[in-house]
């Protein structure tokens, strides 16, 4: 499905991404986990087409992916990505809208209803069907993330990038989580990459987990990187669902 190919990301002479070749099958579930300042955001960022990588080339199915963040992408971060002056459903349509072009957004107009539809159905999938006319201040981390979740998916992504998405929730609440984003995962059919600092919730849910890391180049000089490491951790492998 989506394969990096030489994947370079450089600030002026910092290079935080350096040669990474990584292919990533239709229907798995990724985890990746690495130290703090690794570039596990950045990876995540290039794959959603928010940053172009100075060398190297991503595929999607063969094709270049799209250097736009199209509605084959969605993306959740920690937090931050609800609007707080937007209702549960305001945040839905807001979303949806976003995907489509200028053209399609007015079109849009004229399937509102249609639009409120399947805003409400993915609401429901998420578990806030009995929330669509509250504000996000009025809801705990755990419903903004389960928002934020369905404001992903509502445009029908095939892939779906998760940047510690449970980083900032209660144990229990994260279990919940976990339960929610595997059965979306299957019901949707969806390919998961997802960042986590918890190694954990990284086996748990990931069909593979991957780390990320800087390969030291001089053992004497040790501030000194070369390219960016990308093992797979074969401890766990679950079975793939059938898509
Ligand atoms: P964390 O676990 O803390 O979230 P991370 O693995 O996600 O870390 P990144 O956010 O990808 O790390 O950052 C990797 C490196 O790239 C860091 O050293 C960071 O300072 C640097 N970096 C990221 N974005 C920029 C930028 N726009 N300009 C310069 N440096 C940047
Ligand atoms: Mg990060």
């Amino acid at each position: 499905l989506l394969s990096l190919q030489n994947i370079w990301v450089e600030y002026g002479d910092k290079v935080v991404l350096e040669r990474v070749n990584l292919d990533i099958a239709t229907g798995s579930f990724v985890s990746i986990v690495g130290p703090s300042g690794a570039g596990k955001s950045t990876l995540l960022r290039v794959i959603l087409g928010q940053e172009a990588p100075t060398r190297g080339q991503i595929w999607l199915d063969g094709a270049p992916l799209p250097p736009e963040c199209g509605p084959d992408r969605g993306v959740v971060f920690q937090r931050y990505s609800v609007f707080p002056h937007l209702t549960v459903l305001g945040n839905m349509l807001f979303g949806l809208e976003c995907a489509q072009s200028p053209f399609l957004s007015r079109l849009l107009g004229a399937h509102r209803r249609t639009a409120i539809a399947e805003a409400e159905a993915m609401l429901d999938a998420v578990g806030l069907g009995d929330s669509r006319d509250i504000y996000p201040a009025q809801m705990s981390g755990g419903m903004q993330q389960r928002l934020a979740i369905a404001q992903a998916l509502i445009k029908r992504p095939r892939i779906l990038l998760l940047d510690e998405p449970f980083g900032a929730l209660d144990p229990g609440i994260r279990a919940d989580m976990h339960g929610l984003i595997t059965r979306l995962w299957r019901d949707y059919a969806l390919t998961i990459i997802m960042v986590t600092h918890d190694i954990k919730e990284a086996f748990s849910l990931g069909t593979r987990v991957l780390t990320i890391d800087k390969r030291r180049r001089d053992p004497h000089a040790p501030h000194r990187y070369g390219a960016t490491a990308v093992y797979d951790l074969e401890l766990s492998r679950k079975i793939q669902p059938v898509a």
